[in-house]
């Protein structure tokens, strides 16, 4: 029998603002010594009471505008109840029956199509404290660090609309995008900033129905590893269904050395929780004016964007598409632009596509870790236009800036590759064309193809120096004489 996959996603974003959710300890946590971050409330202690983050509020709530969902004019905290070393509280404070955002969708693409996935909800709670396991005398232990209990989430909880690994990877990168051009969080998913929970299912081909069953796939940490583990979950449900069984309800995680999930825990349903609501914080009513401030103040997004730079840049989509990945890839096109005297919007796309993304890529190290700045690709194109050093020249020297931090005309002189002047040229296409009496008169003759083999000639007299372009014009000229 043929199935087919049903996935939601369920991911978590932490958010970047300066103190936790619902205490004045600073959110910053990431490196810092364990439990120096933390205070009664995030600690759990008795007595002490939470008073809620506005500006994370704000933040989950621009996100659910960002999501196209319905933003409720009234909202409360819930207490998520169960018992985990990781949990002072013994419960979490959570959104279960109003959170800040409910029915939204997000549209991106997939392998050259348009695919729109809904958003069941985006709500808000506070991230727990982190256990390592280590062993200290000999003797295996448990270590609990606070530092990140307490620091402001938003879940995004997505339909079970997904039928593929490509999709499921196109909706959460798309999400981080969003999520990073409003500035509300980094979304790293190596430092834990963001994480992606799958929920998978098979269903027989052609039917509408949802699966009897559902697993849920934890702890994984990157879009790679998210595809994976879907493929793998795939092949593993197939078999346990071909053989008549049902596949347990349990959340797995994935060992990415083994490549293939394992069993974690027999997975809680929503009643094991007891949710009920948060006694010590008073829900929230939000008046019109307030949504209307926040959808007047938010930024411009992935699409908006995207539709703007093939408005004014005259670009393709497809250009435009890579170039608004990235919120800081995207400032640098346009500075880049700006810096040059002779705009080329064109120009400088293809230079930022074909030389800087392929090595953003290659390394997987982000725009912002290095020392470039828009001036100096402007200065770069500048100096190419001039003539003082050939395209090839430019290409390498680029590389050097990337890597290096310095500009254009300091690795020049550093790596001797002025382009030689046309004076200079023209003595060596003279000396090439004497040097090479017999091949010049085959040219003549109408043996067009030595022409390169000239050209190559004058490209080793002068170390690769020459412009091509000039060298080609020079010797066509000479030639004739
Ligand atoms: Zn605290």
């Amino acid at each position: 029998m043929k199935y087919e996959p049903v996935i939601g996603l369920e991911i978590h974003i932490e958010l970047n603002t300066k103190s936790k959710m619902f205490c004045s300890c600073s959110a910053e946590y990431f490196g810092a010594d364990p439990n120096t971050h933390t205070c009664p409330v995030c600690l759990g202690l008795p007595g002490a009471l939470p008073v809620a983050n506005k500006v994370a509020i704000a933040s989950a709530q621009k996100l659910g505008i960002a999501l196209h969902c319905e933003n409720l004019l009234s909202s409360k905290f819930d207490r998520k109840n169960y018992f985990y070393p990781d949990l002072a509280k013994g419960y979490q404070i959570s959104q279960y029956q109003e959170p800040f955002s409910l029915k939204g969708y997000i549209e991106f693409d997939v392998n050259g199509e348009t695919v729109k996935i809904d958003v069941t909800r985006a709500h808000m709670e506070e991230d727990t404290g982190k256990l390592a396991h280590a062993e200290v005398e000999n003797k295996k232990v448990s270590l609990i660090d606070f530092n990140r209990s307490g620091v402001p989430l938003v879940e995004i909880v997505s339909e079970p609309q997904i039928h593929s690994s490509d999709v499921a990877k196109g909706y959460a990168q798309k999400l981080q995008q969003i999520a990073r051009y409003l500035g509300i969080s980094d979304c790293d998913m190596e430092k834990g900033s963001m994480r992606i929970e799958p929920n998978v299912s098979l269903r027989p081909a052609g039917s509408n129905d949802l699966p009897q069953y559902k697993v849920e796939l934890k702890n994984i940490n990157s879009f790679r590893f998210v595809q994976k583990a879907i493929e793998y979950e795939i092949t593993r449900q197939t078999e346990i269904l071909e053989k008549g069984e049902t596949p347990a309800l349990e959340t797995r995680g994935w060992d990415e050395i083994k490549n293939k999930t394992f069993s974690q825990r027999a997975k809680e349903m929503a009643h094991d929780y007891r949710y009920f609501p948060e006694p010590d914080l008073p829900p929230y009513l939000f008046t019109k004016e307030y949504v209307a401030e926040l959808k007047a103040n938010m930024p411009e997004l992935p699409d908006e964007k995207r539709a703007r730079f093939i408005r004014d840049y005259q670009l393709s989509t497809y250009d435009c598409a890579l170039l608004t990945t990235d919120i800081d890839l995207a400032a640098f096109f346009e500075d880049t632009v700006k810096a040059y005297p002779k705009g080329e919007p064109k120009r400088i796309a293809n230079w930022i596509i074909g030389e800087l993304l392929r090595r953003l890529n290659e390394s997987q190290t982000p725009l912002s870790s290095l020392n470039l700045v828009p001036a100096s690709l402007a200065e770069l194109l500048l100096l190419t236009d001039e003539g003082k050093i050939t395209t090839a020249s430019a290409k390498e020297i680029f590389e050097k800036m990337i890597t290096s931090g310095k500009n254009a005309q300091e690795l020049i002189k550093e790596f001797g590759v002025e382009a030689i002047t046309t004076d200079k040229l023209e003595e060596v296409v003279e000396m090439v064309i004497k040097q090479n009496d017999k091949v010049v008169a085959e040219y003549k003759a109408g043996k067009e193809q030595v022409f390169g083999y000239l050209i190559g000639q004058i490209q080793r007299q002068t170390q690769g120096k020459a412009d091509p372009k000039t060298a080609a014009d020079l010797l066509v000229k000479k030639i004739k004489k």
